[in-house]
């Protein structure tokens, strides 16, 4: 091999070595998009086995449980409040009935006819 094929075939070399490493990044990259995906629908699957379950419990004298529903509870609490909040500084209030945003003053849903309370 005289000189310029042994340069040549460096730069080959050089040229694979950098395209596979490119290929490398763009597979963990993939995989690591894949892996957010699937952790997202492990937590989904979670969450729906949570909620089943509560329901299914009604009444469970498993204080741990009992500790983790009043959390959730307390928390979907805060969640309605704040709602509300936002709400009432945008001086609307919620249809009880279709959930459409309707202005505070109103007394029957303009959407679907409900009396709506203040
Ligand atoms: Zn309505």
């Amino acid at each position: 091999m005289d000189k310029f094929d042994d340069v040549l075939q460096k730069a080959k070399d050089m040229a694979e070595t950098a395209y596979k490493k490119t290929g490398d990044a763009i597979d963990i990259g993939k995989q690591r998009v894949e892996i957010a995906s699937l952790n997202g629908k492990i937590s989904n699957l979670y969450e729906q086995l949570g909620r089943k379950a509560i329901e299914d419990l009604k009444e469970t004298e498993n204080e741990d449980v009992c500790l983790i529903i009043n959390n959730i509870k307390s928390l979907e609490d805060k969640v309605e409040e704040l709602k509300t909040n936002i709400l009432n500084t945008k001086g609307k209030v919620v249809c009880p009935n279709c959930k459409k945003e309707l202005d505070i003053n109103t007394k029957f849903c303009s959407y679907c006819g409900a009396k709506v309370n203040e």
